[in-house]
């Protein structure tokens, strides 16, 4: 059957989630289609979270304008949703004369592009800053507006509050073929529906160009450049309380150690150009690199401290910049395209941006009573003894600890659930309440939460999903094994 709306976006990334919340202040119907099984799939889940300041950005390039517009609008984002934004600072450093050339280069640029307080530190004051940096240090570029989030958890923040205002997601929608019908609606085609719309939005990511070659008349190539990562544990005292970058270079930011807004660590990511943007696997090579680079900023990396690892994957253009606005040749048509680090920092501004131009082709007018976002209550492991205690009585699912590494209680996880745009799987759950997040990866609490998705959505327990694809996590019932059946069949469950 075919759906018609006025505004189809595609992808439900961070990008395509903001433009998704400015387009809910409209009169207009808007759809966004997502070929994974939930939000923040693509890059928006692997990323090293910074709200970068706007230094490292070509003066002029759409990265810089973007970036250094999106930043200023986090912390108040943040505040609104409820969300974790920390403005821990960030330091470049740099150990020989020809790092602060670059340092003093970046600082230069910086002040160009518009970034506040950008100063060089020395030696002493590096070390007595951050103790754990490698005392071969010569210099650093101080940045202190940088930031940390929580980049899926913002994304689903911003999905919920588009939805509350109208805005429909559908997912595992893998968007094929879209043309330009003779009446000029769009025809977009997906694995198993077809849909309509007057303005088409591509917010796809690694996909981005696929789309785009569809409709306009110049054809782009994208490069994926994965980036891997290692993620410590929290720790009582976390080894930086900066975001510390070594100098940059072509292929991008370099090896970051930073902290984590839930008290972890990261070091990473690499930056290798691979074929396939959904090959986010981990290897020996990489993850060995990680290690080798981040040991010149942390010279007593502590690798016992990891939980776990993992991979993003970049959408670069050979251009290196971002693609932002309406397609010349494709009326009708928008786009955010190579929307590769800093995009995480630049989506809000992207999408003021794109909202505007679509609202003034279609006309659209404001709506008077938007919804406000329904702030997220405190995690239970944030609350003092009172609130907990006050929690528990209104709700005893309060006091059911699901996660242990973590504290993430029952009450918790089935809210994640409700929420407008919620948790379907068992990595959406991760996600959204950090249950399997901890030092045990899920070890513990994993069946708990497989329970609670099938009790709150009625689907069978076997049917419950680690993630996307057929990430089917058990694979029949012991009784049927001992029968001797090894094919389970799922719909006889
Ligand atoms: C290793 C790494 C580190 C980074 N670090 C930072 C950082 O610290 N700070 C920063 O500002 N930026 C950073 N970035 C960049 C940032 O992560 C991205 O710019 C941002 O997440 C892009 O969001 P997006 O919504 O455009 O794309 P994505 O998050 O990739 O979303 C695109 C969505 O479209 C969906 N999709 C694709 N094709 C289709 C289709 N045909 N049909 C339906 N759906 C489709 C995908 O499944 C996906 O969900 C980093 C990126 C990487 C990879």
């Amino acid at each position: 059957m075919k759906t018609m709306s006025d505004i189809l976006i595609i992808g439900a990334g961070i990008t395509g989630c903001c433009v998704a919340r400015e387009l809910a202040a409209y009169h207009a119907s808007v759809l966004v289609l997502e070929k994974e099984s939930d939000l923040a799939e693509g890059a928006t889940k692997a990323n090293s979270g910074i709200v970068h300041a706007g230094y490292d950005a070509v003066p002029g390039s759409l990265k810089a304008y973007y970036n250094v517009r999106g930043a200023s609008m986090y912390s108040g984002l943040c505040a609104s949703l409820g969300l974790p934004y920390k403005q821990c600072g960030a330091l470049v450093i740099g150990m020989n004369d020809q790092d602060r050339e670059t340092i003093e280069k970046l600082r230069l640029r910086g002040e160009k592009n518009g970034v506040s307080g950008l100063r060089i530190l020395e030696h002493d004051e590096l070390l007595s800053l951050e103790p754990e940096l490698n005392p071969a240090v010569i210099c650093a570029l101080y940045v202190p507006s940088s930031a940390i989030i929580s980049p899926y958890e913002t994304a689903f923040a911003i999905a919920d509050h588009a939805a509350l205002n109208g805005v429909s997601f559908r997912f595992n929608e893998n968007v094929e073929a879209v043309h330009v019908q003779p009446d000029g609606l769009f025809r977009v085609l997906t694995s198993s529906d077809e849909y309509l719309c007057r303005v088409l939005v591509n917010c796809a990511g690694s996909y981005g160009a696929q789309i785009h070659n569809q409709l306009s008349d110049t054809k782009l190539d994208m490069i994926h450049r994965r980036g891997q990562y290692y993620l410590l544990d929290r720790m009582d005292h976390p080894p930086f309380t900066h975001t510390i970058f070594q100098c940059p270079s072509s292929m991008g930011k370099g090896v970051l150690v930073s902290p984590t807004v839930h008290g972890n660590t990261l070091l990473g990511p690499t930056a290798e150009d691979i074929v396939d943007p959904m090959d986010t696997a981990t290897t020996s090579e990489g993850l060995s690199e990680v290690l080798r680079k981040a040991a010149l900023t942390w010279p007593n990396i502590s690798v016992r401290s990891n939980i776990t690892n993992f991979s993003g994957v970049r959408a670069h253009l050979a251009t290196d910049d971002f693609i932002v606005g309406p397609c010349d040749s494709c009326p009708g048509y928008y786009e955010a395209i190579g929307i590769e680090s800093p995009g995480l920092s630049s989506a809000p501004a992207i999408a003021q941006d794109l909202a505007g131009m679509i609202a003034d082709q279609l006309n659209l007018s404001a709506k008077s009573d938007m919804v406000p976002c329904s702030v997220l209550p405190v995690p239970f492991r944030d609350m003092n003894t009172e609130e907990r205690e006050k929690a528990v009585a209104a709700d005893p699912a309060w006091g059911n600890i699901i996660c242990r590494c973590e504290t993430v209680t029952e009450a918790e996880i089935r809210a994640a659930i409700r929420r407008p745009v919620g948790a379907r799987t068992i990595d959406g759950v991760k996600r959204r309440t950090r249950a399997g997040m901890g030092r045990c990866q899920g070890g513990f609490c994993m069946p708990r939460v497989a329970d609670i998705i099938a009790e709150e959505t009625g689907v069978s327990l076997p049917d419950v999903k680690k993630g996307s694809g057929d990430s089917f996590i058990l694979a029949g019932s012991v009784e049927s094994f001992l029968k001797g059946d090894t094919a389970y069949d799922r719909s006889e469950y």
